[in-house]
């Protein structure tokens, strides 16, 4: 049972327990539990006076800076919701949201407001009357020149100004919003490869469970350091930074964005405990310039969300770190983890596709492998996901026919096709749109990916289907290269025919200097695939 009605539930006790115990530490300075309740009081109160209250959304386009928790937190306390906006989001996609959420409020970041932002509220095609911005520079001490060497404040008229606001106080007197387990919390957008973005309505039941998900699984003892590498705005930093911090009340690290050297020292400051991220993001890590095991030793906890890990992949970063690289799955409408691997044990890999298993489904969490047919496969038979639990959210926002299709009576269709093994753990096969039909045959990008990743000299790979007039389709892979590494395609495509049958292994290979990812760091192979189709 949670043990919190609200995610504001589980602030408010952190700053009634803990009110000088360090919640947030960023270049240099450190705000308390208290602080933050202050600053976020301020902004409330300024935003009731500008009529925002219950159920309103204010919209969060900010990078991981502060004012993110800040905004969400004052949000919530006039029982609105939080709208979490992908900072690297153009005037398009900016427009979409601020009218698909009907925000009225804004707290942007002020180069963002100035140069995206403004000529969107401009265009009158958004509801937003109250724009807040800070800037990126405000509640630091040193503005770290590998991130700001180029940032200046920048005031547009007539934002009001967060930092002002803040020393104005206020917003002691605010009534308590009673928020409940159902109500909404954080509209939460999926990237939408299929369609528009659908904003997933997390609900403070789904951030109460969940933060206490992450408190479990993680073992986190208070004061114990939380490295933020997602984005803030992304389900994963939501809640396994966020919520994690203020249950745990832990000090939670943060920088502007994720630069590998910037975190590396932001670790030997803090010495943070646990982390969270891509793969991607931990392996950039570990390979920072001047990265040694000692710098890295303080992170003994360690989740890997969001993407597969290749079990080689997955085998390097735990002989660096000198910590298990836990899988944990989820998505953004399970509000994060729906399984994961319990900490301290190591995850066992599928003998015969050679896949990592993304552990088992947390607490009063059920999760059946369905057939086309919608019925239960046998264990070990590979069929779709389907989540039932208390992080599942409740549905799309304004979007009722997605919701039905995709969280019939509360049960989430994830997408996802894997199974489970006799012992009951979970394994991804990959996303069912992703599979490609070679002649036929159902290729999985996933374990052909997991082969190419066991050649040394790659750094990461990519395997889409290209269309094929014989074959319908055919395998492609893109990678990089370890650094100062050399293979040729031939090589490669020799090397995965050795160990794949005929029709898995890549017919033709590009060798490319970065693969395109997600802000998240997951990699795109939609943007291959649209390449090359
Ligand atoms: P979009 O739907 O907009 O393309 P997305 O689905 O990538 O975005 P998220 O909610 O961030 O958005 O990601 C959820 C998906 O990530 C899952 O459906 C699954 O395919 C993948 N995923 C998450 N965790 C893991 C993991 N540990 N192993 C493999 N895949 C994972």
């Amino acid at each position: 049972e949670p043990e919190f009605d609200s995610g504001l539930a589980v602030f408010d006790a952190a700053v009634a327990a803990a009110p000088d115990a360090e919640f947030l530490q960023y270049f240099g300075t450190s705000q308390t539990f208290s602080d933050v309740d202050r600053a976020a009081r301020a902004l409330a109160s300024a935003l009731a006076e500008r009529g925002f209250g219950r159920g309103d959304r204010l919209a969060l386009y900010v990078q991981n800076n502060p004012a993110f928790i800040i905004g969400m937190v004052a949000a919530w306390r006039l029982g609105g919701v939080a709208v979490a906006i992908n900072p690297m989001n153009k005037e398009r996609e900016l427009t979409y949201l601020l009218k698909d959420s009907g925000a009225t409020a804004l707290l942007a970041l002020d180069e963002l407001y100035a140069q995206v932002g403004k000529p969107v509220i401009d265009s009158g095609q958004t509801q937003v009357a109250t724009v807040i911005t800070c800037s990126a520079l405000d509640m630091q001490d040193r503005a770290d020149a590998r991130l700001f060497a180029d940032t200046e404040r920048v005031r547009t008229d007539p934002a009001l100004d967060l930092v002002e606001l803040i020393a104005a106080g206020g917003g002691d007197d605010l009534p308590d919003p009673g928020l409940g387990p159902d109500d909404l919390a954080v509209l939460a957008y999926t990237s939408g490869t299929t369609g528009d973005p659908k904003g997933a309505m997390n609900t403070h039941g789904n951030f109460s469970f969940n933060a206490q998900t992450y408190r479990e699984w993680t073992g986190l003892q208070a004061g114990e350091g939380i490295l933020g590498i997602a984005p803030l705005f992304h389900i994963t930093g939501l809640v396994g930074h966020i919520m994690a911090a203020m249950l745990v009340r832990s000090p939670l690290v943060l920088s502007h964005r994720f630069e590998p050297s910037v975190m590396l020292d932001a670790i030997r400051e803090y010495r943070p405990v646990f982390t969270i991220g891509a793969i991607t993001a931990l392996s950039a890590l570990a390979a920072a310039p001047g990265a040694t095991k000692d710098d890295l030793s303080s992170l003994r906890v360690l989740y890997s969300g969001g993407a597969p890990i290749a079990p080689s992949v997955g085998d390097r970063l735990e002989g660096l770190y000198g910590a298990y690289i836990h899988n944990i799955y989820g998505l953004t409408e399970t509000n994060s983890p729906s399984h994961a691997v319990p900490r301290g044990v190591r995850a066992p890999v599928d003998p015969e596709s050679g896949a990592l298993s993304v552990g088992v489904p947390v607490f009063n969490t059920v999760v059946r492998v369905v057939g086309a047919d919608g019925k239960d496969v046998a264990v070990g038979e590979v069929g779709e996901f389907v989540t039932v639990g208390p992080q599942v959210v409740p549905g799309y926002w304004n979007k009722p026919e997605a919701t039905a299709s995709s969280i019939p009576d509360g049960a989430l269709h994830t997408g996802d096709v894997g199974f489970m093994d006799e012992d009951g753990w979970y394994y991804v096969v990959d996303r069912k749109k992703d599979m490609i039909n070679a002649s036929g045959y159902k290729v999985w990008p996933r374990e052909v990916e997991d082969v190419l990743y066991t050649h040394p000299a790659v750094r990461e790979a990519a395997v889409v289907g290209v269309p094929d007039e014989y074959r319908g389709e055919t395998v492609k892979a893109f990678v990089s290269l370890q650094p100062g590494a050399a293979l040729t395609p031939d090589e490669l495509i020799a090397f995965a025919k050795e160990q794949m049958a005929a029709y898995k292994y890549p017919r033709s290979v590009e060798i490319v200097d970065e693969l395109p990812k997600t802000v998240t760091g997951k990699i795109l192979r939609r943007e291959l695939r649209d390449a090359v189709s």
